[in-house]
């Protein structure tokens, strides 16, 4: 029977195709008892579902091919190597031979005790290894009921899901996923933000998707309104056809503005910069006339791998990002793991009591001096290729900055005097997007050459409000007064200093949100690239003067209603 679940657009696009739901307990399984007579049976039928998950994985390994092969197929190959665990298989036998399980039962009583030995260690490393046991354990029970989980398996389908992290997205679309549904999560996650930069449709926070969509199940999912469409009646079929009709027309008119000015009805040009995490997203940058790179997100090269990328690896990837932009300023952000980008090489922590405030960007760099200064290294080698300049994340204090400056000038000797050409000038920027930074921004100004306001983790901090924490419902949102006023220190400080302001989170993207970003100055902006010339359009329907005559009005404005009050006669 047709349904109709609402849910939050984080990933536009629209998609049809099968359920795959992926329960959150799929292990949560009652105790099962065999006979001794049916030991030897068991025991085959769980060696069969092993072998078949370790075929599984070596022929996804085998037809990887492209940008993702090498990232995906490192994560396949630490999961093979857990299907060899000895640990992991004897100890199942074992619950099969002398406790008398069932398959099922005692792959969720091993996964249990594993789960406890991981808890209890102190190498964070090694803790977090208890996802992919996770996902080797799914894998196994999946085919213990002959469901493949293979790439043909879910070619076509929509995953369903309670969370989706961003170290399985790649791999989910690799597999032939075509669009994903989780019942929480919020639009502004990082699984949200690489969800845009795969250009797979996701929905987060349909609370009702596990308990209405049954595996099977034919799913419309529109990416843009969140809506989630089960069973879709004809007339949803043709609405679907006529919504990517719709797509395809708009997409040929944004393309005529692929080679024109982003310049406001009066005149004044607008830099728009991308977001950038992966190659495809560069060349997009690129091909629709980007300003530069605004923000290169490197911790996509840390993520789905258990080793560090050496200075070379990470050399190799600044350089084609400088060279994929042709002579355009890249601005390559350093390592910004921790909160909910955690790693799987054990660098951030796991386990914090509060990640969102805890050993993340510069204070993780900071800690892990080595890492942070193969990290510098390789960025300093790039800017021998074209123009680079370093962005630090999460700076909270003018003594981060300090150091960081410190170990940029130690750094540029050493490579020089190993003959490495790095550039004469490499401009440093620091992140805005802790609020200590925004208030204090005079007393640290003088240490950066610019400015980058991290809207996305601004508004969290600011407002208290977990940008993942969808049970919050409105209270995150960069429509609050709070946020608008030091937007406008910000830049006021910036014109003042002569130091370019850019706003990189993702309201930037939004070209609902440009009126308030043009009334307050702003005339860098840096967003995912598949929203650029929807903000050219945008920009180009504005006059700026207008707008900045009425930045008084849009800063006195006391709620959310009242900026949308104004918003809404800023678009008149
Ligand atoms: C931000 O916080 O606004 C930002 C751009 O950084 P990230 O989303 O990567 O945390
Ligand atoms: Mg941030």
């Amino acid at each position: 029977m047709r349904k109709l679940l609402p849910g939050h657009g984080a990933s536009r696009g629209s998609a049809l195709g099968r359920a795959r739901v992926r329960q959150p307990h799929a292990l949560e399984v009652a105790e099962q008892r065999i006979r001794a007579s049916e030991v030897e049976d068991e025991l085959t039928r769980l060696h069969a579902a092993v072998a078949a998950a370790r075929t599984e994985m070596h022929d996804l390994r085998a037809r990887l091919h492209g940008a993702l092969a090498r990232e995906v197929g490192e994560f396949l190959d630490l999961h093979a190597l857990l299907l060899d665990d000895p640990e992991l298989l004897h100890g199942l036998d074992d619950l099969i031979r002398k406790g008398r399980y069932g398959a099922d039962y005692a792959l969720r009583l091993q996964r249990d005790r594993l789960a406890a030995v991981f808890q209890d260690m102190d190498d964070a490393y090694l803790k977090s290894r208890m996802d992919d046991l996770d996902h080797v354990i799914g894998r196994i029970h999946a085919h213990l009921h002959s469901r493949s989980t293979d790439a043909e398996g879910l070619a076509g389908e929509i995953l369903v899901s309670d969370t989706v992290a961003p170290s399985e997205l790649a791999q989910l679309q690799a597999q032939g996923v075509v669009a994903v549904i989780t019942s929480t999560g919020s639009t502004l996650s990082h699984s949200a933000i690489l969800a845009r930069s795969l250009h797979m449709p996701l929905v987060v926070g349909a609370a009702q998707a596990l308990t209405k969509i049954n595996d099977g199940d034919a799913l419309i999912v529109d990416g843009e309104t969140g809506e989630v469409v089960v069973d879709p009646s004809a007339a949803d079929l043709r609405a679907y056809r006529q919504r990517l009709k719709d797509a395809a027309r708009e997409q040929r008119e944004l393309g005529r503005l692929r080679s024109k000015p982003t310049r406001t009805r009066d005149g004044i040009d607008i830099a728009l910069h991308a977001n950038a995490e992966s190659r495809e997203d560069v060349a997009q940058a690129h091909a629709l006339g980007a300003a530069g790179i605004g923000l290169y997100r490197t911790e996509f090269l840390f993520l789905q791998r258990k080793e560090l990328p050496d200075e070379e690896e990470q050399f190799r990837t600044y350089r084609d990002v400088v060279l994929g932009m042709s002579g355009r300023p890249v601005t390559i952000r350093t390592l910004d793991l921790g909160a909910d980008k955690a790693d799987r090489t054990g660098l951030a922590l796991r386990g914090e009591e509060n990640p969102a405030l805890g050993l993340r960007g510069v204070r993780l760099s900071l800690a892990h001096g080595d890492v942070f200064d193969t990290q510098l290294r390789a960025i300093l080698r790039a800017s021998g290729y074209g123009p680079v300049r370093v962005l630090v994340p999460m700076v909270a204090v003018r003594e981060e900055l300090v150091q960081v400056r410190k170990r940029l000038k130690r750094l540029t000797a050493q490579l020089r005097k190993q003959g490495h050409e790095v550039a004469a000038e490499i401009p440093l920027g620091a992140m805005i997007e802790v609020p200590s930074a925004a208030i204090c921004v005079e007393h640290f100004i003088d240490l950066v050459d610019f400015l980058s306001v991290g809207t996305n983790d601004l508004v969290q901090y600011l407002l208290a409000a977990d940008r993942n924490n969808e049970a919050l419902g409105e209270l995150y949102s960069p429509l609050r007064p709070a946020l608008l006023r030091l937007l406008e220190m910000v830049l006021s400080a910036g014109r003042a200093h002569g130091k370019q302001v850019t706003v990189c989170g993702e309201i930037a993207g939004d070209a609902a949100m440009a009126p308030i970003l043009l009334a307050l100055g702003l005339e860098h902006f840096s967003l995912h690239p598949s929203h650029l010339l929807e903000l050219r359009r945008a920009i180009r329907g504005h006059d700026r003067s207008a707008l900045m005559d009425q930045a008084g009005k849009l800063l006195k404005a006391r709620d959310r209603t009242g900026i949308e009050r104004w918003l809404a006669k800023a678009a008149d």
